[in-house]
């Protein structure tokens, strides 16, 4: 069930981020086509303004031409301010200018500035951001001038130019806008999404719910028979030949308890995912009772073990499902080691993790199996593994368990070098 939650949650937050991400890139496309059309339309009308005035100031340059001793009258329009948003310049052939309508007195001397230094050609259009002295605000125009000729006679020139701040106010209001629209919606398909993959999710959990409840039941009534079958066969008294053929039939049996009785151990512990059985316990101790109870085993094989644990580790786990982990460890270590080898056990404490590792001197496993093994009924070697009667179901419990622990299972290995297998599970609360 932890996986299918992990689906459900990789699906909610990849539909989210998908909707997040359409929905920046229109409002970014939006926002981009609003910028373009306000400068467009309104370099057209700047271009179109500045006709007009150079149309009327042909008289008044020339006046001044004639007269060159007219004082410049600077006249502003401060007073028009919100209402119209153009300003003009008109300047003699020497530079100063003769007369103007200006915006707001706190920012003509930047734009006088700016005409002073005006290096750009007739009728090129510039953009200017410009601060007034004292403030933070930052003014946007677009300026552009003409040259004036009466004839051959060169006059001066006409400056218009328009101020756009009004609509670069409308446009970061666009984008606050835009970015408390793209919060809202986000979380909103969250919840939506959240609740429509939950919907979808139910059926599919439901019947693998009922799956794993049919191979726990079923696995655990095969239990019985099998019993029954090998008690049965202890007690069948026979000739030589019949012992061989019994021999064969006990072993058979013995293997197929194990495989259902690992089969029932999966579909229970898939089940309890909620810290059932959960408890401070020492590993060290659990660790004796396991190497103790394989001993006999190892003997068979002439394999020695030697168990090096940090006294008294307490961890916070299921007590049997970690008997259980150690027991395949140790089992597989012995079962794909050769006789008069070593396996060592080592369990100590880092950080706030227990470490445990099983290092044989057996077969070792190739690179490219280390994710293999970890699956369901995956064996390296099939037909010696049948023969031992392994059915590839040790490693995948042994994970499962590990995961139920929030912990981590690693091998580390070379072929025909040994193979080690380490493990981290949390150490136990502290009260
Ligand atoms: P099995 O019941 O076959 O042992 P497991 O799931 O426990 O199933 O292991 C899967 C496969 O991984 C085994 O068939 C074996 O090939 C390989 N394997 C597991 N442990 C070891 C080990 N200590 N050394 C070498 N190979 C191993």
């Amino acid at each position: 069930m932890i996986m299918i939650n992990k689906i459900r949650i990789k699906l909610v937050v990849g539909y989210t981020l998908a909707i997040i991400g359409v929905m920046i890139a229109a409002s970014v496309a939006g926002y981009m086509a609003l910028q373009h059309i306000t400068v467009t339309t309104n370099k057209k009308s700047l271009l179109t303004y500045l006709d007009t005035e150079s149309h009327e100031s042909i008289e008044m340059l020339k006046e001044w031409k004639k007269h060159q001793n007219i004082n410049p009258d600077i006249r502003s329009f401060t007073a028009h301010k919100l209402a119209f948003n153009n300003i003009v310049y008109w300047v003699t052939p020497d530079n100063s200018i003769l007369m103007a309508e200006e915006l707001d007195s706190n920012i003509s001397a930047s734009i006088r500035q700016v005409i002073k230094n005006w290096k750009n050609r007739s009728l090129k259009i510039k953009t200017l951001y410009l601060s007034a002295p004292n403030s933070n605000t930052v003014w946007h125009f677009l300026m552009v001038s003409k040259d004036i000729y009466d004839g051959d006679t060169y006059l001066g020139k006409v400056f218009v130019g328009t101020n756009l701040s009004p609509l670069d106010r409308i446009s970061s209001k666009y984008a606050t806008i835009a970015i408390i629209i793209i919060i809202l919606v986000s979380v909103l398909a969250f919840f939506i999404g959240n609740y429509f993959a939950s919907k979808a999710i139910k059926p599919i959990k439901l019947s693998m719910q009922k799956q794993k409840e049919f191979v726990g039941d079923a696995s655990h009534e095969m239990r019985t028979p099998l019993s029954v079958l090998l008690s049965s066969i202890d007690m069948v008294d026979g000739t030589p030949r019949d012992k061989n053929i019994l021999e064969a039939m006990r072993s058979e049996i013995i293997g197929m308890r194990d495989l259902v009785s690992n089969l029932l151990v999966l579909a229970r512990i898939e089940d309890t995912e909620k810290k059932v059985g959960f408890g401070n316990f020492d590993l060290a101790k659990l660790a004796e009772s396991v190497v103790m109870s394989m001993q006999i085993m190892a003997n068979d094989k002439k394999i020695s073990i030697s168990l090096n644990c940090v006294e008294n580790l307490q961890i916070f786990a299921n007590e049997s499902n970690i008997r259980n982990l150690l027991s395949i460890l140790l089992d597989n270590a012995i079962k794909y080691s050769g006789s008069d080898t070593h396996i060592n056990i080592e369990i100590k404490k880092l950080n706030d993790w227990a470490l445990i590792s099983v290092k044989d001197e057996g077969v070792g496993i190739a690179v490219n199996e280390f994710d293999k093994i970890f699956e369901r009924f995956y064996r390296v070697d099939k037909a010696r593994s049948r023969e031992q009667g392994s059915f590839g179901l040790g490693l995948p419990l042994a994970k499962k368990i590990v995961e139920l622990h929030r912990g981590k299972i690693e091998v580390e290995s070379k072929l025909q070098e040994g193979a080690t297998f380490i493990i981290t599970l949390p150490l136990a609360q502290k009260a």
